[in-house]
């Protein structure tokens, strides 16, 4: 069965996730920014937390984990490379590993780049993968630790996921993004859309994560590195797709 997702906004403009199994009563939380939204949206439906996800070191996706458990004690899982900087595990793991919650199985990807050490959680019953700082709406996080290839060979990796996956990211950037990606791909007609789309939601007050695959591979230019278009536009015809995308974040860095 797949589980219920539930996003939760956090500190300014980051995300957590819950993922519910109604059969079992298992709760994962996915990376923990803030305790008081996480301790909310548990409480409001009445759900006990068994499992902790982290995806990775920076304090704004693990800071609050102490105040959560507390209240709310659960196994902690995050990366094996990482666990001299993660807060203690339960159970550390890597690329390849696998683990059940309410069922399900979650698989664990490398997505090294913007950490190295960065991990994804792919829950193939529920079609959906948490990204956190890696692919991101519209969007990739910067190269703290990473370097470009290393960083292109994770997003690929997820483009191979499923295109009906929903892409469960750590972050409300996506407006600023969008501005972004038209001076990559001007004349893409899914990306102005997405952008209108964008404006509607964050006016409403809507959050934009989570998004679907699909969407970030006709939309979002760090996953369009390989596309003949993209390259034509950045005079770039004849180079790797590594290094296109080397050059699109490249630019974003500075933009
Ligand atoms: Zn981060
Ligand atoms: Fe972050």
């Amino acid at each position: 069965m797949p589980l219920e997702i539930v996003t939760i906004p956090c500190l300014s403009d980051n995300y957590a996730f819950l993922a519910h199994d109604a059969a079992s009563g298992e709760t994962a939380l996915i990376d923990a920014p803030e305790a008081g939204p996480v301790l909310a949206a548990l409480a409001d439906r009445g759900w006990t937390l068994s499992h902790v996800l982290l995806t990775h070191h920076h304090w704004d996706h693990i800071d609050a984990l102490p105040q959560i458990l507390a209240s709310q004690p659960a196994k902690v899982i995050g990366a094996a490379a990482d666990a001299h900087r993660l807060p203690d595990l339960d159970l550390a793991v890597a690329e390849g590993d696998s683990f059940v919650i309410g069922g399900d199985e979650v698989q664990v990807l490398d997505v090294s780049g913007h950490t190295v050490g960065h991990i994804a959680f792919y829950m193939p019953v529920s079609k959906t993968v948490f990204t956190a700082d890696s692919l991101m709406a519209l969007g990739c996080g910067r190269l703290f630790e990473g370097t470009p290839p290393q960083m292109w060979a994770s997003l690929c990796k997820l483009a191979a996921l499923p295109a009906d996956t929903i892409v469960c990211s750590g972050h409300e950037y996506t407006e600023a993004n969008g501005k972004f990606a038209q001076t990559i791909e001007a004349d893409n007609a899914d990306l102005q859309q997405r952008i209108r789309d964008i404006a509607a939601a964050r006016q409403n007050g809507t959050p934009t994560v989570p998004s679907m695959l699909q969407l970030e591979k006709d939309t979002n230019p760090f996953l369009r590195a390989a596309e003949p278009a993209v390259k034509a536009a950045l005079g770039m015809e004849d180079v790797a797709d590594a290094e296109v995308f080397a050059e699109i974040r490249r630019r974003k860095d500075s933009f």
